[in-house]
């Protein structure tokens, strides 16, 4: 027998997880189907970083709304989702990355965020373990951290208490002009479906232009006041930072169980999931020449993840040429961060109304008609 909803939703990571809150709350009658269990995906790899990043003025724009909603909602979010606003600090160990903290401070001032720059002594001072002297950092004091797996379980939480159902274990075979198929044989028919498949996206759409991107982390056994911002170093923008080339960055962060995450990797053209050896040396080499002491402290867990990777590090959000299916997928390293606005960009798309911020930059569409847009400046990432 087919069923019928408003809307589905494949895939409950943490961006299906906020598109079926945001639908829920809406009054749209919503079914999430996930082939796994809620947050097993890139969700359950991800540092839980919420941050604002400024590789493009789309990012900046998308991840500073996004950041906001989450400001907004965190005081409703459960202990357990451990949301702390402990602020980035951007390291800067040369003039060369100076200039670059400079010209954060700048870009962020200029649209009303605030940022300190710290000397070599304040930097020191907030950050006692990080080795000496380093030149100086840029204090973002309202970025945050979460622990993502909880957060897409609220939020899925959320969206039942609303009306919402959950079809956990079950992988959408097909999903396009109004009709879901499932693999034990089940049709639904809806007038949307959201694509929130993260890398899974090319199975059910497979000339979507997304790519596998691996990453790896670390976490300590408890070691509260440690570290007491997220603390990310400015150091691969002289670093030949290839988007094709392994790479590995200092960045590490204080969960507020005590625990500290270290990471991170980025890794093209991988498929295996298990933990590189080689990989995980060099991230923990490069940690322990940022903050020396993290190499005595007990590693208790290293897990790998694979971001969904598009050609211009800008996710897809929006409809598509089929009137019924809508994507939120590809946010590759910010996909925690931006979760919130992707669904208020999914919901106010479907209910036609004009959004907080302009969808343009993230549609789908760009892809179908013109190549992706060159880099102008190395890419900055951190998680
Ligand atoms: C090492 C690492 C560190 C990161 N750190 C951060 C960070 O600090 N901050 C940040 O903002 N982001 C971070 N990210 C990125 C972030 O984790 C991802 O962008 C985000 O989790 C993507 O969420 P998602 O819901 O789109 O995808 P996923 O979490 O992968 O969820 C997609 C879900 O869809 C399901 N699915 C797929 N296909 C089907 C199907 N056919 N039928 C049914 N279900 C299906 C999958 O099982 C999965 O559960 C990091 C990623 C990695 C790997």
């Amino acid at each position: 027998m087919s069923r019928t909803y408003d809307a589905v939703v494949i895939g409950a990571g943490i961006v299906g997880a906020a598109c079926a809150y945001e639908l829920a709350r809406e009054g749209m009658r919503t079914v999430v189907i996930e082939r796994g269990k809620i947050g097993a995906g890139a969700t359950a790899a991800g540092m839980g970083h919420i941050v604002v990043m400024d590789d493009s003025p789309a990012q900046f724009v998308l991840t500073q709304y996004s950041q906001s909603l989450w400001h907004t909602f965190s005081p409703s979010l459960p202990a357990n989702v451990e949301y702390d606003r402990c602020g980035t600090l951007w390291i800067a160990a040369d003039e060369e990355e100076m200039n670059e903290v400079r010209r954060k401070h700048h870009l962020f001032i200029s649209a009303h965020i605030p940022t300190d720059i710290l000397d070599s002594q304040s930097l020191a001072e907030a950050e006692p373990n990080l080795r000496q002297p380093l030149l100086g950092a840029l204090l973002v004091p309202s970025d945050a951290l979460l622990n993502p797996v909880p957060a897409a379980t609220y939020l899925i939480d959320r969206a039942q208490q609303l009306g919402t159902e959950i079809i956990l274990g079950t992988t959408v075979v097909s999903a396009a002009k109004g009709a879901v198929r499932l693999d034990d044989g089940t049709a639904i028919s809806a007038a949307c479906m959201v694509h929130a498949t993260g890398t899974g996206a090319t199975s059910l759409l497979p000339h979507l232009p997304i790519r596998k991107r691996k990453g790896h982390l670390v976490a300590t056994n408890h070691h509260p006041g440690f570290v007491r911002h997220q603390v990310v170093e400015l150091g691969y923008l002289k670093s030949a930072h290839s988007l094709d080339n392994d790479s590995v960055a200092f960045n590490v962060q204080p969960r507020r169980s005590g625990r500290l995450l270290i990471g991170s990797s980025r890794q093209f053209g991988m498929e295996d999931s298990a933990v590189d050896p080689s990989i995980l040396d060099r991230m923990l080499k490069r940690a322990s020449e940022y903050m020396p002491a993290l190499s005595n402290l007990p590693i208790t867990h290293v897990w790998t993840g694979f971001r969904a990777a598009t050609p211009d590090k800008l996710p897809l959000i929006g409809p598509t040429e089929d009137p019924t299916v809508f994507l939120a997928t590809g946010h590759e390293g910010l996909g925690i961060t931006t979760a919130l606005a992707t669904a208020r960009l999914i919901t106010d798309s479907l209910l036609r109304r004009e959004p907080a911020i302009p969808i343009e930059p993230y549609l789908p569409a760009r892809f179908a008609t013109e190549p992706a847009p060159a880099q102008t400046r190395i890419p900055q990432e951190t998680q």
